[in-house]
């Protein structure tokens, strides 16, 4: 690992942690894109999709309700504690994550934005969305109406929540510190919030194991695993 930068986050007003797949890996959660990825064993589009789910329910929801045991047994590691504390002195640090484990929320973490949902949600199209944090579902139907419930999670060709989005925009674009953590930064809208924060002004930071597509983004580009990085960046955390 290269020579960490230390920051101070007394040192900004707004502080944004964006964080995708590569922040969960050192707890035990395989990336999509790396090797041992879901997407290399499964077909996503007969397991993560709403036409998969509208022809057999039942199939989607078993492939998903086995995720809920296997992240339950993966623990949030020191790199998602350094972010809780830092949140805990500054009510002004938010977390967007394109993340669905719910780890940063474990590891004490309050103010995060999932942009792809969460696995431990379930939505009726017509009734909306309840909380069912078990390891095998509550229920697989919604007890108004009796329809399929689905998981709460952004699958293949969804659009992404508008409301959810428009947040992470606000958020972002009044950033002074932006650090991106364990994206590939090809799925959108990864792809554009490290331009959107380096257009408004933002600290740039890029911390993830592989070098960045747009290396001209980052005021910092801290190569390595996620919490080794954090570690070594807020030391007084
Ligand atoms: P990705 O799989 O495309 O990329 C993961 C990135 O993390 C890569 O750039 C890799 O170099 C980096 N990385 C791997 N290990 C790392 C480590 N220890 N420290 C720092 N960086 C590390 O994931 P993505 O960019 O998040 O996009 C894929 C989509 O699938 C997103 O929506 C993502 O959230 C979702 N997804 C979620 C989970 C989860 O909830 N844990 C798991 C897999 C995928």
């Amino acid at each position: 690992m290269q020579n960490i930068p230390e920051l101070n986050p007394d040192d900004y007003s707004a502080i944004v942690f964006f964080t995708g797949a590569g922040m969960s890996a050192e707890s035990g959660i395989p990336t999509y894109r790396g090797a041992g990825g879901i997407w290399h064993e499964y077909r996503w589009e007969e397991y993560a999709c709403q036409d998969a789910f509208d022809v057999d329910p039942e199939k989607v929801l078993d492939f998903h309700e086995l995720r809920r045991p296997k992240v339950l047994e993966c623990n949030p590691h020191i790199g998602h504690e350094i972010i809780t504390r830092i949140q805990r002195k500054h009510p002004s640090c938010w977390i967007v994550t394109q993340n669905i484990d719910g780890m940063h929320q474990r590891s004490g973490s309050r103010n995060v934005v999932e942009l792809h949902g969460s696995l431990w949600r379930m939505r009726c199209s017509q009734h909306g969305i309840s909380e069912d944090p078990s390891v095998r579902y509550q229920t697989r139907r919604c007890s108004i109406c009796g329809n399929w419930l689905r998981p709460d999670i952004t699958w293949f060709n969804d659009m992404l929540d508008a409301v959810v989005m428009e947040k992470a925009h606000n958020l972002i674009n009044n950033a002074q510190l932006f650090i991106t953590i364990g994206t590939s930064g090809v799925v959108y809208p990864a792809a554009m919030f490290p331009r959107l924060a380096s257009d408004a002004g933002a600290k740039c930071v890029y911390i993830n194991t592989e070098t960045p597509g747009d290396e001209s983004l980052y005021d910092i580009v801290a190569l390595g695993k996620a919490s080794e990085v954090l570690n070594g960046m807020f030391p007084l955390a």
